[in-house]
């Protein structure tokens, strides 16, 4: 439910509102906007509830939440969110760019390759410390000490990490050294690691599982959100389909679809969601062209060596170029990058 208050509502009228809500066992969730406050009743909905709260001083109307996720909805909020990590902010009028391998190799490596992401435009650098494989036998990446690569790569360029968390009892440890905690393909319904980063509070970047429909995506990403954690970004990676000529298909679609029934940021993955090089760049500008909020890009300086995913990985000078191309379809669509 929202409780739209009256503009003139008193902050009494609006506390007493929030008892009232809480008396039906809901969460109350206030939100200042410019013009008007509304108070989000966050949870299983009761009977009798619009008649108790309706003619209660200051109130206006109250309407219902419609989808099954409620604090994710556009519904409850209309202003878009913009999640910001250092200088990388996603929601807003520029195009973001995350950039940098699938896995972290070395500090060589990472800290070389960081310096020629930020030249070219980046504000977020990705990297791989702890990797979810589909073989027990592939490399799993350097844990620890690929996070204490990534932090040295911040601390030469000032681009924000963002790094994979694959269970609740590493959000500790790596919210130590990420800006952002990555949620993987393969973890978008773990409910115990969508709550702990809830809990942690650092931005996070949520990844579609590829198998799971746009509602459980929205409903992976209220997960965080009604743990206190507004700072979510929604990542479109690809999907299974029937199609082997990509690795993934990457159903551009859900960009305009997911900004139409979320306030929450959108980014895609055209890297694994085509699994080609080649295709990275043209899928790049298809969702700048679709409204994106932000890319999220694998980039190697030696592709063909690369420790993981070397296949949909990029060259600097391709990120170079790139960057240079999609600059031009971000200003055609209103939008700088
Ligand atoms: C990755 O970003 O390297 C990754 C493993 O992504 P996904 O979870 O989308 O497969
Ligand atoms: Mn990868």
């Amino acid at each position: 439910m929202i409780v739209v208050m009256k503009t003139d509502a008193t902050p009494a009228q609006i506390d007493h509102l929030s008892r009232e809500i809480e008396g039906f066992g809901l969460k109350p969730q206030v939100i200042v906007g410019t013009h008007q406050t509304v108070i989000a009743a966050i949870g299983e909905e009761r009977a009798g509830l619009v008649e108790a709260l309706e003619p209660a001083e200051g109130v206006e109307k109250v309407l219902p939440i419609m989808a099954p996720y409620k604090r994710a909805s556009s519904e409850l909020k209309r202003e878009r969110t913009v999640v910001k990590a250092r200088d990388l902010a996603v929601g807003g009028n520029r195009v973001a760019v995350i950039a940098g391998p699938c896995s972290v190799e070395s500090e060589e490596q990472i800290v070389a390759l960081a310096i020629k992401l930020k030249a070219k435009g980046a504000t977020g650098l990705r990297g791989g410390a702890f990797k979810p494989r589909t073989s027990p036998y592939s490399f799993q990446g350097h844990k620890e000490d690929g996070l204490k690569m990534l932090a040295a790569a911040r601390a030469e360029t000032g681009l924000a990490i963002v790094t994979e968390v694959m269970a609740p009892e590493h959000v500790e440890l790596i919210s130590k050294y990420a800006d952002v905690l990555q949620i993987g393909a393969r973890n978008m319904q773990n409910y115990q690691l969508l709550q702990a980063v809830g809990d942690s509070g650092k931005p996070a970047l949520l990844k579609r599982g590829m198998s799971a429909t746009m509602d459980e995506f929205l409903l992976a990403a209220e997960y965080i959100l009604d743990r206190g954690n507004p700072n979510v970004m929604l990542c479109e990676r690809g999907i299974r389909t029937f199609e082997d000529h990509t690795r993934f298909t990457l159903p551009l679609a859900s960009v305009p679809y997911l900004q139409d029934k979320s306030h929450l940021p959108v980014v895609v993955d055209p890297s694994h969601g085509t699994g080609k090089s080649k295709l990275v760049e043209p899928m790049c500008k298809a969702a700048i062209a679709a409204g994106a909020d932000a890319l999220i890009i694998e980039v190697h300086d030696d592709p063909e060596h690369a420790m993981s995913d070397g296949a949909q990985t990029i060259t600097p000078a391709a990120f170079a170029t790139l960057m240079a191309k999609c600059r031009r379809v971000a200003e055609a669509v209103d939008r700088g990058l």
